[in-house]
């Protein structure tokens, strides 16, 4: 059983139901559709592994690289949205020209080659983009935009189709454990039973590894990154989404980007806010959550975190940049001079990040994998955890066949154009 419809928990039960043809294999969704929350709240960006550390993030840069080509064959075959349009990160001053440096070497050793990322001068960015200001940039033409909620329901239709039970409008509201199964008590009063669970629950992952008995050093911490909808006569202001280099790179979010979406349409954003709940996109959510947040949060290493004089710095920043339009717009204006916040009217769509904080007070940096002999669970699965998806789930699937924990039954079955042992050797496996 599975706990999480998100593109993360669907993949992983589209390769199970490939190579599994009589595990009976259930998704608990509590939402009325799969990619209801963060999957279907992103940037939409098939992104090329730039960004990631080749030595500390190296899982997630195999995947995001593998990945990018996987969603491009599978788009393919199934027709779906997926526009190779290509991403610029833009250095503001000559500190950041050095970060790209950086991210060019990143993006070269995690397998992009000379046509795929470019470094260019700030002279070469004026012919390809003119309303782009900057020192230089990094031009990278592997990446793409796409809907992550239409490719999410194609995964699950397949996996669907193969067996897989999707129960929707499910609230996985308790879990027990007993003797050899595990009892998942659902919000509707029904109670289901398994032998083995995944906890791919997003930002409640957390709680219900913590419920599980798992991982209770551990805590996380919730921002709401926004979105504003610009208006049509911007949408041909560039050719290409525009990055500007993190001025915080130790925490895991960016600044706020220039954003064309695969339908053609621009927005800007996202934000950063800090939030008290996964689900906090409206007030009452924040307030009805505020008290067990707070207290949980004093009673764990997220104490530390909101005690840390930058980490309060840059909360009251992006509280600030939601509070006020115009603040949030500013950080894109540094780079596209010609916005004008008070043409800019409309709320995009919010989606939640959830960050995981050791018992130190630090932001983890990279996806946890824990487990115990009934149950896997997956924390932390952040950006570009879209992008990745499917290789990593495959990397899931193989780390619970190699543990013992769920036998495969045809190890190297075909699931959809890919063959599962393909997989594996591209991700090193
Ligand atoms: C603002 C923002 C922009 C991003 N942009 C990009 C991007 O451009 N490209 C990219 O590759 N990645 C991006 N990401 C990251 C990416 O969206 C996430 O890594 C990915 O969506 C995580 O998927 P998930 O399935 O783990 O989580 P989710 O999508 O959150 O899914 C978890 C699911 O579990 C369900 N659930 C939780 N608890 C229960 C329960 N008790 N019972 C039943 N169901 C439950 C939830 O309803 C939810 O649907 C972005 C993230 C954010 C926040």
């Amino acid at each position: 059983m599975i706990i999480g419809g998100g593109i993360l928990g669907t993949s992983i039960s589209y390769f199970l139901s490939f190579l599994n043809k009589s595990m009976k294999i259930a998704v608990i969704e509590q939402a009325s559709k799969v990619a209801f929350h963060t999957s279907g709240r992103n940037t939409g960006k098939v992104h090329a592994p730039y960004l990631y550390n080749p030595e500390k993030k190296k899982l997630f840069a195999k995947a995001a690289f593998h990945g990018y080509e996987m969603w491009e064959e599978y788009v393919r075959l199934r027709d779906l949205p997926f526009k190779k349009d290509g991403v610029i990160e833009v250095a503001l001053d000559q500190k950041d020209v050095g970060v790209l440096e950086k991210y060019l070497r990143w993006g070269k050793q995690n397998g992009l080659s000379d046509s795929d990322i470019k470094l260019i001068s700030s002279e070469e960015m004026k012919k390809i983009e003119p309303e782009i200001k900057c020192q230089a940039a990094l031009h990278v033409y592997k990446d793409a935009s796409t809907n992550y909620s239409i490719l999410t329901d194609s995964i699950m239709k397949d996996s669907k189709e193969n067996g897989t039970c999707f129960l929707l409008n499910s609230r996985a509201s308790k879990i027990r454990k007993e003797n050899d199964r595990w009892s998942i008590a659902l919000n509707d009063g029904r109670e289901f039973h398994t032998k083995f669970l995944i906890n791919a629950a997003g930002g409640e992952a957390i709680n219900i590894a913590h419920e599980a008995g798992i991982a209770r050093n551990l805590t996380d911490v919730h921002f709401r990154g926004e979105y504003w909808k610009v208006p049509k006569k911007y949408n041909n202001l560039t050719k290409t989404s525009v990055y500007s280099v993190p001025e915080f790179p130790e925490y895991p979010f960016l600044d706020p980007h220039w954003i064309i979406r695969v339908d053609g349409s621009c927005e800007v954003g996202p934000n950063a806010v800090p939030v008290f709940s996964p689900y906090g996109y409206s007030k009452s959510e924040n307030i009805k959550e505020f008290v067990p947040k707070i207290l949980e949060m004093l009673g764990s290493g997220a104490r530390k975190t909101i005690m840390d004089r930058q980490f309060q710095e840059l909360a009251i920043n992006e509280i600030q940049s939601s509070i006020s339009k115009s603040k949030m717009i500013n950080r894109v204006k540094r780079f596209l001079p010609s916005i004008d916040a008070e043409k800019i009217i409309r709320r995009g769509t919010a989606g939640i990040r959830s960050s995981v904080i050791n018992e130190n007070g630090k932001f983890v940096p990279d996806v946890i994998l824990e487990n115990d002999e009934m149950s896997f669970h997956i924390l932390n699965y952040n950006s570009p955890g879209a992008t990745g998806a499917l290789p990593f789930s495959a990397h899931i699937v193989n780390i619970l066949n190699k543990e013992g924990l769920l036998r495969n039954e045809s190890p190297d079955a075909q699931c959809g154009p890919w063959k599962f042992s393909e997989i594996l050797e591209k991700m090193g496996e």
